[in-house]
């Protein structure tokens, strides 16, 4: 009998050839075939009688051969093979074509189950190519639910489902990851009962239970080895910060901080005093104030005589932040500087080399700062804003370039709590719940076309109270090229058309840093009216004067962006208005869209978003870090996930020390994972 850990040359019938198909699969050893699961299955279980079978309906039905098969040639290439087979209800034509070798196959005066669909024709009913195997062969390809497994060029259904049914003895060996009670807690199949049901399920329900099982295992899994990672980071040290005084910072701010933002930066003050790197993600919805609490941090840090970084996804990003906190912090003694990929290389150079010498002790940036170029003199906060935009890889790299520096970061998109889970599984998470006072919420309207002429008189109208107004295009992902030009195209018009008397100014990603630079640091301070954008503005950006922001073509942007969008405005005291344009007629686009003018908590929308359109969708290009998984599925088994996460949770917890096959078998397990390169695990 063959073993796990065999190839599968192991079993009857793998020769070379055979070998070669399965490994294009990725299967090499039976382990794998026996994990190499169906994509989907064929209810080949009703057996009927021959009067019974209807046209162009599979079935399966018993059957004797009632006539000598009889082959003939009919052409180069074409050979046909006919026989008769009858049960008590009727006769039945049976054609094969270019299976000569079914005539030796099937005998007169013997039965046969088959499985096929008759067609009718002018000269009666006929079935081609039917499915057979003996009566007393055990059932493979009828009377059952058959297995269709993911294939590849040479390698049949048939051929997968027979070496299955062969590895099928060892399914009763696969290791059991998930210990007796909590299968007993969660109703879940054993690994051999799952395994063998997997591939030949008895029923559908038996099947349910083992995908169920299957996708428990696999979430059991994960969420198993993302606590051991946070346990195993909780026995690296890191200095405990001995002082953790913010009290001249929160004398030194403009305003009162909120107290979500207090009690945030306490949970961080903790990681510090703690003696253990912090791992934390800071989620607070647009506008909660957590450039603050980066600041606070970062003050922290710096004076316990260390560095900080704080890197952004975008240089318009990172010059707003280091104006802002040059500001505020250089008073308090702390030297920042600012790295981003276009600045000439003599500044670079410069600012690289005060990191290194620790003359700056907070440097903002891109992702300039993770090149191998960028060394500190002694990193002690890695914070990371807009965290979704970085590859967790990159998180990474920036982490390595101090001696176990804390890290944080932080998310404006408001990831539903269970995703957050899988993609900042080994993090703790704070969240900032309350928005700065006087803010107030930003008005919603989803309108079309007909409404162009009232929008831009609403616009004139709060040009002339003294406000300024967004308006941003789509960017087409594939082509920045198409976008920027009807950005540019669109503020041409506006300007010689309908404006001609505002101050219009145009916003893209192709534009020369230094010309962003030039145009946002002019809207910030009051010289334009209109700023028609592309979505560079989509994060951070701060001008709280302006209160009116217009999204063309919204039905192009998923929610949660238009959300991110709507964040632009509202931020000063003034009300502030979000309008949606649309030609869609779709019910489900609008809809969508209707979402965001009920609400402006980016939590809810965000869950909305998912319900919508599925993670998949709602991480778009962005979903660095998700794992693969191979069974389990972020469009519909989440719930599965909460429960296989507490429950690893509640066992690691009581028994996760414990020498038993079952923890053996999934540190095994979680090493597999690790070994896939799955970012998340790194
Ligand atoms: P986020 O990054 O979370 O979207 P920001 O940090 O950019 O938000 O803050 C948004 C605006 O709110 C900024 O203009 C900031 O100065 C201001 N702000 C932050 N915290 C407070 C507070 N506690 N009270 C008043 N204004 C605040
Ligand atoms: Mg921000």
């Amino acid at each position: 009998m063959a073993r796990l850990t065999d190839p599968i040359t192991a079993l009857k019938g793998i020769g070379a050839a055979k070998e070669k198909q399965f490994a294009a699969l990725g299967v090499y050893t039976v382990y794998d075939l026996i994990t190499h699961f169906p994509r989907a299955y064929e209810d080949r279980t009703r057996l009927v009688t021959i009067d019974r079978l209807e046209v162009d309906v599979p079935g399966c039905f018993r059957a004797m051969v009632t006539s000598n098969p009889r082959t003939s040639h009919i052409r180069q290439g074409l050979d046909i093979t006919k026989v008769q087979v009858s049960d008590h209800t009727a006769r039945l034509n049976l054609t094969f074509f270019n299976q000569k070798f079914r005539a030796e196959q099937l005998i007169y005066g013997e039965e046969y189950y088959f499985y096929g669909a008759v067609s009718g024709d002018f000269i009666g009913y006929n079935m081609q190519n039917p499915v057979f195997e003996s009566i007393d062969s055990p059932p493979l390809f009828t009377r059952r639910i058959l297995p269709i497994y993911p294939l590849t060029a040479g390698l049949s259904n048939a051929a997968v489902t027979k070496a299955v049914a062969q590895a099928m003895e060892t399914a009763e060996a696969v290791p059991e990851v998930l210990p007796l009670e909590i299968r007993q807690a969660y109703d879940i199949l054993s690994a051999g009962r799952a395994y063998f049901a997997i591939h030949q399920p008895q029923s559908f329900e038996e099947l349910a239970q083992a995908k169920k099982r299957l996708i428990f295992e696999e979430f059991f899994i994960f969420s198993a080895g993302l606590s051991l990672m946070r346990a195993r980071r909780a026995v690296k040290t890191a200095a405990p910060y001995a002082n953790t005084d913010l009290q001249p910072f929160y004398d030194a701010l403009p305003f009162q901080l909120t107290g979500a933002q207090r009690r945030t930066i306490d949970e961080i003050l903790g990681d510090f005093r703690r003696g253990v790197p912090m791992n934390r993600l800071v989620q607070g919805d647009v506008g909660s104030g957590k450039t603050m609490v980066a600041a606070a941090a970062a003050y922290c840090a710096c004076k316990n005589g260390r560095q900080a970084a704080l890197m952004v996804p975008t240089e318009i990003l990172a010059e707003q932040h280091m104006a802002t906190l040059d500001k505020l912090l250089s008073p308090l003694g702390l030297r920042c500087g600012l790295l981003t990929g276009s600045m000439t290389p003599a500044k670079k150079r410069e600012t690289r080399a005060a990191l290194e010498n620790g003359a700056i002790d907070f440097v903002i940036g891109t992702h300039a700062l993770v090149s191998e170029a960028t060394k500190f003199q002694n990193l002690g906060l890695v914070i990371t804003d807009e965290q979704h935009r970085f590859g967790v890889g990159q998180r990474g790299a920036l982490w390595e370039k101090g001696a176990t520096p804390h890290l944080l970061v932080m998310s404006a998109t408001p990831i539903p709590r269970t995703l957050a889970l899988i993609l900042y599984g080994d993090l703790d998470v704070s969240i900032i719940d309350q928005l700065p006072p006087g803010r107030e919420a930003v008005d919603t309207f989803l309108v079309g076309e007909n409404m162009r002429a009232r929008i831009n008189a609403f616009i004139r109208k709060h040009v002339k109270d003294g406000h300024q107004c967004f308006i941003v295009c789509p960017a087409v992902e594939e082509s920045e090229t198409l976008s920027v030009k009807s950005a540019e195209l669109w503020a041409e018009t506006l300007q010689k058309t309908v404006f001609p008397d505002l101050r219009v100014a145009l916003l893209h990603g192709q534009m020369k840093s230094a010309e962003k630079e030039a145009v946002m640091g002019a809207f910030a301070r009051g010289e334009f009216d209109i700023l028609v954008a592309t979505t560079v503005i989509e994060v951070g950006v701060d001008v709280p004067n302006a209160t009116l922001m217009i999204i063309e073509d919204a039905d192009r942007f998923g929610l949660s962006q238009l959300h991110q969008l709507r964040g632009r405005v509202g931020r000063g005291k003034a009300k502030s208005y979000c309008v949606l344009f649309t030609n869609s007629r779709s019910a489900e686009t609008l809809l969508r869209l209707k979402a965001l003018c009920k609400t402006n908590d980016g939590f809810q929308i965000a869950q909305e978003d998912l319900q919508l359109r599925g993670p998949g969708d709602f991480f778009g290009q962005r979903q660095h870090g998700l794992p693969v998984f191979r069974v389990a599925n972020l469009d519909c088994d989440l719930e599965t996930l909460k429960l296989a996460q507490e429950a690893s949770a509640r066992w690691i917890e009581s028994h996760g020390g414990e020498n038993t096959p079952e923890a053996a078998a999934l540190r095994q397990r979680i090493g597999m994972l690790f070994e896939t390169g799955n970012p998340v695990l790194n």
